[in-house]
């Protein structure tokens, strides 16, 4: 094998999807190129972090040079503007890996999520991990030389980003990473002390090491304030400051609804900063996708994603907690099981459930849009979080059969309107809010003015099995068979109703048998001819559907038929023969599982089953007549 030195500069090929994204950069990102120098100073802020987390256990990375920085070196002459770090470098691997390669999942999702609006694409770039090739927009050349801490050869990565970049090994005085950007003619602007200035304080300001200018042989100017903007107080933040580290932290391109930021001093000592984002990630449903908040033990950067400081139902919670009471070397091992950890996790917890409150009380519209994105995740705490159910169950909506013009109700405002008489919380589950509006089994709670939660999200089935009641008021599901109206809407003379009715009851037990448990009047039915009913100890129908979907064996019990007395089908079946006596209950039956949005086992007998009702209602003599014929 030949050393390195021996080799002249070799060429490497961009992979396509890189060439891809770096045309665009160039074309497409133009009215928004400033945002480069976010960027670049962005990842040698995170190159320092790396660097001082990796010197806790071992301090000779360091080697004599302690105080991280960032420097940007113009050079007039040249037209470049470099953009310096000591902090942790890259290897010849590194740079190929990181730089040479978009390996990352995150770049096809970025390419398909690119719109024309390059102010809306410009800030997808951090989002998806790819603001190195940023550089691109103003420069015509990007010549990298980077010297990893610990390493005694350094490597020079360029490239003009028109498909191929060289690399060879390079000198370099200490660790760390330049940037050079060799300028296109028209953006010598980057050179100048003044725009430089504007755009570190628009956009780095709260960055917690010093920002530096150097202008070819003048003084060194620190340009940003340097303390990390976390550790600063309230008073002096602006909003701005506040959204402009969001975009920072969380590469967010959409603005955060609320944050707090709280400095605990006492048994526990931290600072927090939280935010409510407004938008959901690509990714919100990615399970395996890496969460939670940053971790800084005293000012010292330590982990992205410390799943352990938050539960998983607030994973849409974006920031980050400053601890003084872990210790400097934590592991995630360490994080498990650690108490301080614990008493951190359960004390953020209420600082964002209390953000949450303050919103929907103080910002109702945000709230509304808040719930609308990230409602289903939060309602997983209704089944997570036993400590913190009722604050939950305060902040959850729901759809319901009082929503004025489809806004979602709280549970609170369900229980300050529930009339005289009654004493319960209704709910019925369905696969979406109008196909619940439409199930039988909420007739009779609506023609008595009893309001009824619509429950279609797939968690609710979980939800209401958690959640069993509400500021002291059960809830039932209208389909269970405990629900019960009576005696609003039972028939005058009940009993006389079900002696009458008593051996239709039986007979269609009878013909229905293995499929019911058994038939009895309904007091929840005013249009449907009939529902069928859970009985107390079994699943609910739509909870069995899911679990068959899985593929999970759901235990079945046989549901209640229920019919409605007053139905003329109904009347019809009292005096209907025996054949026809079965076709009709059995239509029954499957018109009640269909109308709950269920499926049936055997649709072409439903359908040929219809088809022999309406040709013997509709004219009978003459249907029959036809079929002969045909
Ligand atoms: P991101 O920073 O979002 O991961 P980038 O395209 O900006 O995506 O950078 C890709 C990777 O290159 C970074 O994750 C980091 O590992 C490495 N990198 C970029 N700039 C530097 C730097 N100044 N020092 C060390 N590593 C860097």
């Amino acid at each position: 094998m030949t050393t390195e030195t021996a080799n002249p500069p070799q060429q490497h090929e961009f992979q396509t999807e890189t060439r891809q994204l770096l045309k665009l950069m160039i074309h497409s990102l133009y009215s928004n190129k400033e945002i480069f120098l976010r960027e670049l100073v962005s990842n040698a802020s995170d190159a320092a972090d790396k660097l001082r987390f990796l010197a806790i256990q071992n301090p000779a990375l360091l080697d004599g040079d302690a105080e991280l920085a960032v420097d940007l070196v113009v050079d007039s002459k040249a037209g470049t503007l470099t953009v310096r770090d000591n902090g942790v470098g890259m290897s010849r691997q590194d740079l190929v890996d990181n730089l040479g390669t978009i390996a990352r999942s995150g770049t096809k999702a970025f390419m398909e999520q690119l719109s024309a609006d390059a102010k809306k694409d410009a800030q997808l770039i951090g989002q998806f991990g790819v603001g190195f090739y940023s550089a691109f927009i103003v420069a015509d050349r990007v010549t990298v030389t980077s010297r990893k801490a610990g390493d005694a050869q350094a490597h020079v990565w360029e490239s003009t980003g028109e498909g191929s970049y060289s690399l060879e090994p390079a000198e370099k005085a200490g660790r760390g990473t330049d940037i050079t950007l060799h300028l296109r003619d028209d953006e010598k602007e980057f050179l100048e002390a003044g725009r430089l200035g504007y755009l570190v304080r628009k956009y780095s300001d709260h960055i917690g090491l010093p920002v530096r200018l150097k202008i070819d042989d003048g003084e060194t100017e620190t340009l940003n304030r340097v303390a990390a903007l976390w550790t600063r107080p309230k008073s002096e933040l602006t909003d701005g400051d506040y959204t402009g580290f969001y975009t920072h932290l969380a590469h967010d391109p959409e603005s955060p609804l609320t944050w707090a930021h709280q400095r605990v001093e006492g048994n526990l000592s931290y600072i927090s900063l939280l935010y409510i984002p407004s938008a959901a990630p690509f990714d919100l449903w990615d399970r395996d996708k890496a969460r939670g908040l940053q971790l800084y033990v005293k000012r010292v950067f330590i982990m992205d994603h410390g799943a352990e400081l938050l539960p998983a139902y607030l994973r849409f919670v974006r920031g980050l907690v400053d601890s003084d009471d872990l210790p400097l070397n934590v592991s995630r091992e360490l994080l498990q099981g650690n108490r301080n950890v614990e008493k951190l996790k359960a004390a953020l917890t209420k600082r964002v459930l209390d953000l949450l409150d303050d919103m929907a009380r103080n910002t109702p519209d945000d709230y509304v849009k808040f719930y609308g994105i990230f409602g289903a995740v939060l309602k997983e705490g209704l089944i997570e979080d036993q400590v913190n159910r009722e604050r939950i169950a305060k902040l959850c909506r729901f759809d319901s059969t009082a929503s004025v013009d489809g806004a979602k109700v709280a549970l609170a405002d369900y229980v300050a309107r529930m009339p005289e008489g009654q004493s319960k919380i209704y709910y019925v589950t369905a696969d979406n809010p109008a196909a619940a509006r439409a199930v039988p089994h909420v007739e009779g709670f609506r023609k008595k003015g009893w309001e009824v939660l619509l429950l279609s999200d797939r968690i609710d089935e979980w939800v209401v099995m958690h959640l069993h009641e509400f500021d002291g008021k059960k809830l039932e599901s209208c389909a269970a068979g405990g629900a019960d109206l009576e005696p609003a809407v039972a028939t005058p003379d009940k009993e006389k109703a079900e002696t009458e009715f008593a051996p239709l009851l039986e007979r269609i037990g009878k013909s229905l048998a293995g499929k019911i448990e058994s038939a009895r009047l309904s007091s929840r039915l005013v249009e449907s001819p009939a529902c069928l009913v859970v009985s107390d100890f079994g699943l609910s129908r739509r909870l069995e559907k899911i679990l068959k979907q899985a593929g999970q064996a759901a235990p079945v019990l046989p549901p209640v038929l229920e019919i409605n007395a007053e139905h003329p089908l109904v009347a019809r079946l009292k005096t209907a023969g025996d054949a026809e006596f079965d076709d009709l209950a059995a239509h029954l039956y499957d018109q009640s599982v269909l109308a709950e949005g269920g499926q049936l086992e055997d649709p072409a007998a439903f359908v040929r089953r219809l088809n022999a009702l309406i040709l013997s209602s509709a004219a009978p003599a003459e249907a029959a007549s036809r079929i002969i014929v045909d």
